[in-house]
């Protein structure tokens, strides 16, 4: 699971800090004043060069003011102080403009402040400040000397630079709302943030009070995936000496090799600087905390100015309880992030709903499935479908295995966690699943832990779900309980696409013989003829096949009997179907059948018409323990374009053809050409 606390630095912080240039109304008025002003000094031309103890006292009150804008600027309030920095700057710009622009005393406070406001990144302040000082100073610079005229140029250099390219520039944002920046939803992330930030700060000045060390720091992972590790909060009694940009890889140093080994540790410092001091601090001893999220997320570290060996238990039995409150605060962070993302989840849970209303089956609805628990940091899994005929489960779809895993199949009786599941209809989760020698995990190895579940409604199996993770992650209760959510919904799903596949197979399929129908036969077979107008195929043939004396059949033998020999003759007729490439059957009526070759000729058709004829006559049988009757057909068999102008006019030719198989003696096969030739002895 993701680490949801996560420390930025850098220019990703200021971009996740907000600090973006919304030019507002304020701004505006701000700005609009600043030209008044400017233009004021220039057209009215007013010069009140001030006696030197006035400028002196206007440059102290400056200076105290820009101090007090410094000590308490705060990036939460970074709107106000904008404001009041324009402000101070306003009214300087007044004072410069009336005491002569350009060549005023006063010029040098309104050149500094937008080096201020670059400083601190207050893109809005430095924007307006840069842009409107020419205007103040025009007047003064028309008669200006050539290092007055450049003070401007330079300051606008200096301010950019400052802005662009000083590292840590506006660094203090880090310990604001930005820190925990990972929650980018506005307003309500930003305050959450807040909140858990000033929570963890108060339970590191609580163990700072009770441990009494010179620093009590926590670090946090950059990013996710990264392996460095940054100060995100700090309680010491040096505190000015923290350098507190310092980060760590677990490959540097003592703290890396600490933190490396993942449980409490202490050393002794041996009066070395501790790396993240600016300047030496007293320090004897040292001990690191692992905090856990899941995985690897932070540190703890604390330094004192005496020997903790004594005290190494105690030290050791609390900081585990700060890394463990500190993981609870961090995981209050997580569930607040979890709960914003179910969102997203409960959309994309619309989205799988439109894809089962686009009716694109079971396998789009379980892909989708699949590819939106990836959030959960799966690192690999898959669906298998159940089969209860055979009791078996068959691997139908899957995320980072094998294309070979596919169409595996897994008896529900032998492998001992599906017994389990179908015996208890409990999801399981299981560890060291890659060192196991378990057959679902088709022997890999860099899985760790398995979440395996039923995809089940009350009485019905439809398969299973098996979702993996790499180490170190594993599941949290949280993902545990909104997976088993996920599921059900989506077993619910499959259920509703069950049904919907029955109803669309009765509305297609004749229910008796589960072939086409006579009303999708007729479409099917207008496809074809549409097929050949547009030249992909060069004929149609059609056969209308009528079982022989069926009724009499029926008779002797009953209905049900008569129904039997129908499916026989389905079966013999769907095997015709997949031997013959381009053909298609269907029943027609009640003891009809047609069969449709796409692309054959009548030659070819009156051939493998024959042999159906031939196969029914010779192997379907029916009747009772007394007596059993082989199954004679009569097939009338005619073609488009050559033995009819139309699909019409096809049906008409074949049952003409049936008409005179049965006049002819019945169990034969006759074609249009048979017809024809009758037709023209009787002329
Ligand atoms: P012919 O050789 O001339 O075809 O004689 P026939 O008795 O088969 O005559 P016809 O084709 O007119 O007979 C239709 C009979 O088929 C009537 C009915 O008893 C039987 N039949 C039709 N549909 C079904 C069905 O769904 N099940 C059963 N068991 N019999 C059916
Ligand atoms: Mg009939
Ligand atoms: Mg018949």
């Amino acid at each position: 699971m993701a680490v949801k606390i996560a420390v930025n630095f850098g220019t990703k912080n200021i971009k996740a800090s907000g600090a973006r240039f919304r030019p507002d109304l304020k701004s505006a008025v701000y700005l609009i004043a600043a030209l008044v002003f400017a233009a004021d000094a220039f057209l009215i031309r007013v010069k009140q060069p001030f006696p030197l103890t006035v400028t002196a006292l206007l440059y102290a009150v400056f200076f105290i003011c820009a101090a007090l804008l410094e000590k308490y600027y705060s990036p939460e309030e970074k709107r106000a102080h904008n404001r009041l920095l324009l402000g101070l700057w306003i009214i300087y710009l007044t004072l410069c403009a009336f005491s002569g622009g350009g060549d005023s005393p006063l010029k040098w406070a309104v050149i500094i402040m937008p080096l201020m406001a670059a400083v601190r990144r207050d893109k809005t302040a430095w924007l307006i400040m840069s842009a409107a000082t020419p205007a103040a100073f025009a007047y003064g610079f028309s008669g200006a000397s050539a290092d007055e005229i450049l003070v401007y140029p330079a300051a606008l250099f200096f301010s950019i630079i400052l802005y662009f390219f000083v590292p840590g520039a506006g660094a203090r944002e880090k310990k604001g709302a930005a820190y925990l920046a990972r929650i980018r939803t506005q307003k309500e992330g930003e305050h959450f943030s807040r909140v858990i930030y000033g929570l963890l700060e108060s339970l590191l000045k609580l163990y700072h009070s009770v441990l009494k060390p010179v620093s009590i720091i926590l670090f946090l992972k950059n990013a996710e995936n990264s392996a460095e590790f940054s100060m995100a909060i700090s309680v010491s009694s040096a505190e000015k000496e923290i350098n507190k940009g310092y980060s760590f890889g677990l490959q540097d140093g003592l703290l890396g090799a600490a933190l490396n080994k993942n449980v409490f540790f202490t050393f002794d410092t041996k009066g070395a600087q501790m790396p993240y001091y600016n300047s030496k601090v007293p320090v004897l001893s040292a001990a690191v905390m692992p905090v856990v999220l899941d995985r690897l997320t932070g540190a703890i570290v604390v330094d004192f100015d005496r020997d903790i060996g004594p005290e190494k238990e105690g030290v050791g039995e609390k900081l585990a309880k700060l890394a463990d409150e500190t993981v609870s605060v961090m995981e209050i962070n997580d569930i607040n992030y979890k709960v914003i993302s179910r969102e997203q989840r409960v959309s994309l849970m619309y989205e799988i709903n439109k894809k089962m209303n686009m009716l694109d089956g079971k396998s789009a609805l379980i892909k989708s499935f699949l590819e939106e628990v990836r959030q959960f940091d799966i690192y690999s899994g898959y669906i298998a479908e159940y089969d209860s005929a055979e009791n078996c489960f068959t691997v139908t779809d899957c995320v980072n295995y094998p294309v070979s895993a596919v169409s595996t199949k897994f008896s529900a009786g032998e492998d001992r966690f599906l017994r389990y599941m179908m015996d208890t209809g409990k999801s399981m989760l299981v560890d060291d699943v890659g060192k196991k020698d378990i057959p679902l995990n088709f022997k890999r190895l860099n899985i760790d832990k398995s979440f395996i579940s039923l995809l089940k409604s009350s009485d019905t199996v439809y398969g299973f779900i098996k979702l993996d993770k790499e180490k170190p992650n594993s599941f949290s209760a949280f993902e545990l309980e909104t997976l088993e959510l996920l599921l059900s919904r989506i077993t619910v799903m499959l259920e509703n696409a069950g049904l919907y596949e029955k109803i669309k197979n009765q509305a297609y399929h004749d229910g008796l013989t589960g072939l086409l129908n006579h009303l999708t036969f007729q479409q099917k077979l207008l496809t074809s003829v549409e097929k050949k107008e547009k030249g992909e195929i060069p004929a149609i043939s059609l056969c209308i096949m009528d079982i022989d004396f069926f009724k009499k059949f029926n008779d002797s033998f009953g209905h049900q009997e008569g129904d039997r020999v129908l499916v026989k003759i389905a079966g013999m007729l769907s095997d015709f179907e997949k031997r013959t490439p381009g053909s298609y059957c269907a029943r027609y009526g009640g003891e009809e059948f047609v069969f449709v070759l796409e692309g054959h000729d009548i030659y070819s058709a009156a051939n493998i018409a024959e042999q159906i004829r031939k196969f029914s006559t010779t192997h379907l049988k029916g009747g009772n323990e007394k007596e059993m009757r082989p199954i004679n057909l009569s097939i009338g068999v005619t073609s488009y374009p050559d033995f009819a102008k139309d699909a019409r006019e096809l049906f008409k030719n074949a049952d003409e053809a049936l008409y005179l198989a049965k006049e002819e003696g019945r169990n034969a096969v006759r074609t249009t050409m048979d017809v024809r030739k009758i037709d023209r002895r009787k002329r």
